[in-house]
């Protein structure tokens, strides 16, 4: 199963993709990480993708799809995968549609988690991340047991720097004008489904999961 979560950042992309992984028994493949992890290991596509990240805009298509073909050739991935990140442009989308068809393979389910713009900048800034696994975790609405500190791995809890008010508002004006064109493209392929992500972080997992178990079933 190829599964894609879109939605603005902030709308809770990896949260619900981590779960619904764990959970469906897919992969978990999200760009952001990817070019976080480059990055810490200081590598040339980490440090190229820091200089758009920094602004909040999106890395160049070439390398982004690049990056996105190599992860999911992996061993792990073959079962099936829940895209969180990617595609974020038209140009991406229709990268990603050519390559599956080229293997016999498609999206099979694209799962939009709508969320209000004040909500998303409120998430954004309360934000706090694993520096080791990446679980994600807010202020005030997934707080950690232990201030600081990731419940799952022990691991330092961080604020992307990108998360600041004003890279996070650049961030909503590039998914507007370039991946919001996105709803209407799967939508005219019949693979969206929208999701109120407004729920509880619980509620919006039993949506996502169920909305996916009735596919595998019709599948
Ligand atoms: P994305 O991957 O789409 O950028 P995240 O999953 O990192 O978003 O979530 C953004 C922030 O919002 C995180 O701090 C997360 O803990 C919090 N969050 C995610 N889902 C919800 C929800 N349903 N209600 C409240 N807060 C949420
Ligand atoms: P995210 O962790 O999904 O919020 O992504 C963080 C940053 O990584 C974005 O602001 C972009 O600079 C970059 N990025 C992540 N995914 C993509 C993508 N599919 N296309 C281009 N840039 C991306």
């Amino acid at each position: 199963m190829y599964i894609v979560l879109l939605g603005a950042p902030g709308a809770g992309k990896g949260t619900q993709a981590s779960r619904m992984a764990e959970q469906i028994g897919l992969a978990h493949v999200a760009s952001g990480d990817l070019f976080r992890e480059a990055l810490s290991n200081r590598t040339e596509l980490g440090l190229l993708a820091k200089s758009y990240m920094d602004r909040g805009a999106l890395v160049p298509d070439e390398v982004t799809i690049r990056m996105i073909f190599e992860r999911v050739a992996l061993p792990d991935c073959a079962k099936g995968v829940i895209l969180d990140g990617f595609p974020r442009t038209i140009a991406q989308a229709e990268a990603l549609d050519r390559t599956l068809a080229g293997q016999g393979k498609n999206i099979d389910l694209v799962l939009y988690i709508k969320v209000s713009e004040d909500e998303l900048l409120s998430r954004l800034g309360g934000r706090w991340l694993c520096r080791r696994c990446q679980a994600p975790y807010h202020i005030k609405s997934a707080p950690p047991k232990v201030a600081g500190v990731c419940d799952v791995c022990g691991g330092e809890l961080y604020q992307r720097t990108d998360d600041s008010m004003e890279t996070a508002r650049n961030r909503l004006v590039v998914y507007f004008d370039q991946t919001a064109p996105l709803i209407e493209y799967y939508q005219t392929k019949g693979k969206l489904v929208e999701v109120d992500g407004e729920q509880e972080i619980e509620a919006v997992t039993r949506e996502l999961v169920d909305v996916v178990r009735a596919r595998q079933v019709q599948k």
